[in-house]
């Protein structure tokens, strides 16, 4: 009995641990909101750079500092979070095996955008004067029951850029995307990988709010994908990160699965893309999000390599 007692009493230890290192971290919102039995430290090394997890003895061991990113906050140790370990192992090769195959990928000819081009290479300008084209658009039907067309929202600077599927009716009154709630966990997910919306570029698939938030039809896909790429060609990406089964499969023009689509890397117009689930999907299964965390993590690592090597 006093060990079962002992071992109570370890364990609540532990866990109030791992809560107090979490939130020093900024990252307790899956306390909330959904299950995430592990601690959540950043990954953000390069190939050559992969971040070593050393187990520690206590959950109240010291943070455990990890790469050379000079942002990166420390690693907190808890016990049994070898799969933690295993995780940062599997994101490093993960990291180093896509760099690889971006240096594989054909090289794509550079899309000059005329924008672009008229405004002197300033993708803020660029990005304000397609805002103005695409305003008024009435290319397909949903034109008729949107209130504006919601461009996106974001750095023209970003190098990350989020894709969603379409505006709903919080997004299609404010003109800006992901501002419901699934837009909330979506600010969530990012500051949990140390980005601020303004530190990425985040738009929809579609344009235009469809009715009843159905699913794009594909001739009104084939409408917008206009915008969209020129949107890229704006911005220039260096990856692209689709949000939810139908962003997905929608971009990359396929019918595979979310599951599947998760594991790889893709490319649309040369740049990496990567996917995970919909925030408004983890509303309804919270217990994803552990999953979109590793994702996240993953696509952070990824921007981080990429950066590094351009630099
Ligand atoms: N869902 C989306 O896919 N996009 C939004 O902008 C809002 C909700």
């Amino acid at each position: 009995m006093a060990n079962n007692a002992d071992e109570r009493q370890a364990l609540i230890s532990d866990l109030q641990s791992w809560i107090r290192q979490n939130r020093t971290l900024g990252v307790e919102w899956y306390l909330d909101e959904g299950d995430r039995p592990e601690s959540m430290p950043m990954m953000t090394g390069t190939p050559a750079t992969a971040a070593v997890v050393t187990p520690a003895p206590s959950a109240a061991a010291p943070m455990v500092a990890k790469d050379s990113a000079p942002s990166t906050p420390a690693v907190p140790v808890t016990p049994g979070n070898d799969k933690e370990a295993a995780f940062t192992a599997m994101c490093g090769r993960f990291v180093a095996d896509t760099m690889a195959l971006i240096d594989r990928q054909p090289a794509v000819a550079p899309v000059v955008e005329p924008l672009l081009a008229a405004h002197g290479g300033d993708a803020a300008a660029a990005m304000a004067a397609l805002r103005a084209e695409v305003l008024p658009c009435t290319a397909c039907e949903l034109s008729a029951g949107r209130t504006p067309t919601v461009l996106g929202a974001g750095n023209p600077e970003a190098d990350v850029v989020f894709i969603g599927e379409a505006p709903g009716r919080d997004e299609d009154r404010q003109g800006e995307p992901f501002v419901g709630a699934s837009g909330q966990l979506l600010t969530k997910i990012l500051s949990a990988i140390d980005l601020a919306r303004d530190d990425t570029f985040i738009w929809n698939i579609l344009k235009c709010r469809p009715p009843n938030n159905r699913d794009p039809l594909p001739g009104e896909v084939q409408q917008c994908e206009p915008h969209l790429k020129r949107q890229l060609a704006i911005l220039r990406p260096r990856v692209i990160c689709c949000l939810g089964r139908v962003a997905a499969q929608t971009l990359l023009k396929t019918d595979l699965s979310l599951g599947k689509l998760r594991r790889t890397v893709h490319f649309y117009d040369g740049v990496p893309v990567m996917a995970t689930f919909h925030p408004a999907a983890l509303l309804r299964n919270p217990s994803w999000k552990r999953d979109t965390w590793d994702d996240v993590r993953k696509l952070r690592a990824l921007r981080d390599a990429l950066r590094a090597r351009e630099v």
